[in-house]
């Protein structure tokens, strides 16, 4: 056996982490001597057995436990540049800092039980199979900083005291912190390349996800006690909170959501804030909002659910705020990067290209296309800068439009049956909203769309199935179906639509009173008049203005200009009330 001295130094150490692009400066190198060397005996190759690429795994245990009894007088526990084979570090308390920075594990590798009562530094290590910490307990400070987990790694009933880092590492493969807790916690440009799953795990402190990348990831019943950022991070896949409490700050900065994000049973206790961030697609049902939360100037590209979101008490407010994006790069970068299929299925909402969002976006608005609310109360929501979708409707010469929801559209496209009596819920709900705020003229919006909802609530058009109606469906669907003619015709609900747009349009009043003058003077100029004077338009026109005013009427076509007259006039002053009362 070769008894010279190990050659392993701080340069072979640096050029080594070089090769796995661990970022530099790294903190376990910190007070690392520039002439640092191993000095161990020599195994194989120069190296000691800790050093050297191949070994008996059994020798190397046996050393490793000879190494823990003579380290156990020095100030730190030093494994810097270690390869290990297949190990196994059981029951071990670790009373100094342990630094394992730069080390290769070749093989599976487990700590159970494991105490570190100072510093724990795995910082640049390469974890090449899977690994598992099992109930390890971290009194001091933790660090994985630029590491990379070639393989499963499981953190099971962890105990971080202090901060734990985990910066700049790679995960290739699944990774579960579960019945963990974490103090403060630093995920800075993590790449979670697989699924992530945090499971019954508290982060007792602040803790950071800035600039991370993920795949999949799962958080279940985790409990954020400190304020918890996410800034800037990128969601390749579905992402979940399911049954979370957000004690302090939620902040979901300049996030970008490319597929599915669910929030699931939460209760945000204090502020819970979106901004500048960009949705796929989301489901938010179940949740408690106990201070003011905000979507501000995020955008919503799919469909985007809000199901039973209640305030938790007088003070949860949910605001929905528009305004110009500060970051527009991102947000042309967001629609390059999206899956082609999946861009393929927006550009059907909003056009090649983006074109409708991207005209609401340039106004600084937030566009409710493809929200949809299903929510008892609303009256805790905010709109401001929020633009509605808007649908067609038609009443002969006029062209009016009204505001059309998600759900609306969901129903009309769907197969099954037609809840009209749900969709009237959601506009009243959000008429009350706009109206418990003064805002007036959008409350009457919704109300017209409300009617509409219970319009066709008394006789639910037919299902078209996608294909194109056929002369003769058109006909029996139209003039040959009861239903159309109680929807369109015979029906309260019709008949005001028709004549003031449910007593939302003072224009169409006023041109029913403009149309049945002109039809009366028009009767009273061919039929015969019972006094049998000349017929004079001008003096017909002033008859015919008389009696639908109630002013003069003495003969039989008078008294039914006053009757017409009187239901009009009734109905143009529910239309300017509407519109000028004071409320
Ligand atoms: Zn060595």
């Amino acid at each position: 056996m070769n008894m010279g001295k190990c050659t392993f130094s701080r340069d072979e150490l640096i050029r080594s982490l070089q090769q796995r692009d661990a970022p530099q400066p790294l903190i376990g190198l910190n007070n690392l001597p520039h002439d640092w060397k191993c000095s161990r005996r020599v195994y194989r190759n120069g190296k000691c057995i800790f050093h050297a690429e191949h070994k008996d795994p059994k020798k190397f245990n046996n050393a490793f436990i000879r190494e823990l009894k003579l380290l156990a007088n020095h100030d730190r526990y030093d494994f810097i540049g270690f390869i290990f084979p297949n190990s196994e570090i059981v029951g071990i308390k670790f009373d100094k800092p342990v630094n394992f920075t730069g080390s290769i594990f070749n093989g599976e590798i487990r700590f159970v039980n494991v105490e570190f009562q100072d510093a724990a530094i795995f910082d640049g290590c390469e974890f090449q199979k899977a690994t598992r910490l099992d109930n390890t307990s971290h009194e001091g400070m933790t660090s994985f900083v630029g590491c990379v987990f070639k393989d499963d790694v499981q953190f099971n009933g962890i105990k971080f005291e202090r901060k734990a880092l985990f910066n700049g590492a790679n995960f290739y493969k699944k990774v579960n912190f579960i019945n963990s807790s974490f103090n403060n916690a630093e995920f800075l440009f993590t790449n979670f390349k697989n699924r992530v799953e945090f499971r019954n795990t508290i982060f007792r402190n602040q803790s950071l996800f800035l600039d991370s990348l993920f795949n999949d990831a799962l958080f279940y019943k985790v409990i954020f006690k400190g304020n918890i950022t996410f800034q800037g991070s990128k969601f390749f896949n579905e992402i979940s909170f399911i049954n979370c409490k957000f004690k302090r700050g939620v902040y979901f900065n300049s996030c970008k959501f490319y597929h599915g994000l669910t929030f699931w049973l939460i209760s945000f206790y204090k502020e819970a804030i979106f901004s500048e961030s960009l949705f796929n697609s989301a489901l938010f049902g179940y949740i408690y909002i106990y201070d003011v939360s905000f979507f501000e100037n995020c955008h919503f590209l799919g469909p985007t659910k809000f199901r039973y979101v209640f305030p938790g008490n007088r003070e949860g407010i949910l605001n929905f705020i528009g305004g110009h994006l500060k970051n527009r790069f991102g947000f042309e970068q967001f629609l390059n990067e999206m899956e082609t299929t999946k861009r393929q299925e927006l550009e059907r909402i909003w056009g090649i290209n983006f074109e409708q969002l991207k005209a609401i976006v340039n106004k600084g608005r937030i566009s409710m296309k493809t929200v949809s609310f299903d929510m008892p109360d609303m009256t805790f929501v905010r709109f401001v800068n929020v633009e509605w979708d808007r649908k067609r409707i038609g009443i002969g010469p006029l062209r009016l439009d009204r505001i059309v929801v998600y759900d609306e559209k969901l129903v009309e496209e769907g197969e099954g049956h037609r809840d009209y009596e749900r969709l009237a819920h959601i506009y009243w709900v959000l008429r009350r909203n706009y109206e418990r705020n003064g805002r007036y003229a959008e409350a009457g919006d919704f109300y017209i769309s409300e009617m509409e909802m219970r319009r066709l609530q008394i006789a639910p058009p037919p299902l078209r199935k996608g294909r194109r109606p056929t002369f003769w469906d058109t006909i029996r669907w139209t003039v040959l179906s009861w239903g159309w003619w109680r929807r369109n015709l015979l029906s309260p609900l019709a008949i005001y639509k028709y004549l003031s747009l449910y007593g939302e349009s003072y224009v169409l009043a006023s041109l029913w009173i403009f149309i049945t003058v002109l039809l009366f003077t028009f009767l009273r100029a061919h039929l015969p008049s019972q006094g049998g004077q000349p017929t004079d338009l001008l003096d017909n026109l002033a008859r015919s203005i008389f009696a639908l005013f109630q002013l003069r009427g003495e003969e039989t076509i008078d008294n039914i200009e006053r009757i017409i007259g009187a239901i009009l006039a009734g109905n143009l002053f529910i239309a300017l009330r509407r519109r000028l009362q004071r409320r």
